[in-house]
């Protein structure tokens, strides 16, 4: 575990803080360690990051009541909890709060040249990303599984390639940006006037418009269509967890960065076992007769069925353990156990014949309990209190 520091603590506001005060709060946080503010400064960058990561759950009213009823590991990466943030990059940040700055960063004065680069990134589109769900039984998750799906998405036009031209002359330079791209404009903010550059609102940055319109995508560069997408799902993966495809998203218009697919994995329950992280657990519930004389007894796992004994005297409520008969740890070695909960059935109605065999028993030595035997229930029960 990773000790992470409290999110109303990292943006400064009490618990009980509305949503304009976290906004707020946040707002001076990311201007305070704003990269273009503090250029090469790692701890900043940190910051930065940190109040990115608190404002992207506490800003949000349904994450933020999950990370008040659970902390951190409400809203965590991984662990099948269906996690909200992840591990925040610069270019995440921008686009995902760009809107809080208040327009557009771009360089400061004497700052150099960190603004514009990242404007002339923003310039090139990028396609949406794409949710599936992936549903998997436990033997798939066991040994990993190669799936293909089948995704209703936008892709690169064909006829035009991409470009949504008509054929490659029918292109002329943008009259707005003179073909840079983008438009440069001063601007008044919390930090003073700040030039920034944009990209070019009649072009969308790419410094060109089109004369005459691809006829397949209407100039889009991308149509619909299906695509049939294999993806590799490692061993050990559990509920929520979501694995990224890179660049298998939905295209981007005319020649841009095409988005990722997120496939968000769905656990199919297993009629016999049930999952505890890596461990699994099956019910077994035998006969008085077995739990007295001891019998084999067959133990489905992921992998098929088992052989296993049961020993003459085993007690209701003892657990075997099958080493390694669980599942795998997630890109790891790792393996789970398979944990065998015996149950004896006694049964409700007996024959006459049956209840003179019970009674018979009953008068010998042997069936009357002894009271310093204690049971494996009661010891895990106790083992919570001690
Ligand atoms: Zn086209
Ligand atoms: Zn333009």
């Amino acid at each position: 575990m990773t000790t992470k520091r409290d999110f109303y603590e990292i943006l400064g506001v009490s618990r009980n803080a509305t949503k304009d005060e976290i906004k707020k709060a946040y707002r001076q946080m990311a201007l305070k360690y704003h990269p273009d503010k503090n250029p090469g400064d790692k701890e900043a960058e940190e910051k930065f990051k940190e109040a990115a990561e608190a404002y992207e759950v506490l800003g949000d009213d349904t994450k933020r009541a999950r990370y008040d009823q659970f902390g951190h590991s409400g809203v965590g990466n991984g662990g099948g909890g269906g996690g909200f943030t992840h591990d925040w990059t610069i270019d995440d940040i921008f686009s995902q709060f760009g809107d809080i700055f208040g327009g557009h960063f771009g360089s400061f004065g004497g700052f150099g040249g960190f603004g514009n680069s990242r404007a002339n990134q923003r310039a090139t589109s990028r396609g949406s990303d794409i949710r599936v769900k992936v549903k998997l039984n436990y033997s798939e998750i066991a040994n990993g599984v190669e799936k293909k799906l089948k995704v209703n998405k936008y892709v690169t036009c064909h006829s035009c390639n991409g470009s949504g031209a008509a054929s490659p002359s029918d292109f002329q330079t943008c009259s707005t940006c003179r073909g840079s791209g983008y438009v440069t404009r001063v601007t008044n903010t919390l930090l003073g006037q700040m030039q920034s550059t944009a990209p070019c609102p009649t072009c969308n940055g790419e410094g060109k418009t089109i004369t005459k319109k691809c006829t397949e995508c209407n100039g889009e560069g991308v149509v619909r269509d299906n695509e049939i997408i294999t993806i590799k799902i490692p061993a050990g993966v559990a509920e929520g967890m979501q694995l990224s495809v890179s660049g298998k998203g939905n295209a981007a218009r005319r020649g841009g960065v095409p988005g990722d697919l997120l496939v968000v994995i769905e656990e199919e329950k297993h009629p016999q076992l049930i999952r505890d992280g890596n461990d699994l657990i099956y019910n077994l519930t035998i006969s008085i007769p077995d739990a007295v004389l001891g019998a084999p007894a067959e133990i489905p796992t992921v992998d098929g069925k088992v052989k296993i004994k049961i020993e003459p005297g085993t007690q209701p409520g003892k657990i075997l353990r099958l080493k390694g008969k669980g599942l795998p740890e997630v890109n790891s070695y790792g393996r789970g156990d398979l944990l065998v909960a015996i149950n004896v059935y006694i049964p409700k109605t007996l024959t006459r014949e049956e209840r003179a065999l019970f009674e018979k028993l009953a008068k010998s030595s042997n069936f009357t309990p002894n009271p310093k035997e204690s049971s494996p229930i009661f010891d895990r029960i106790r083992g919570y209190f001690d």
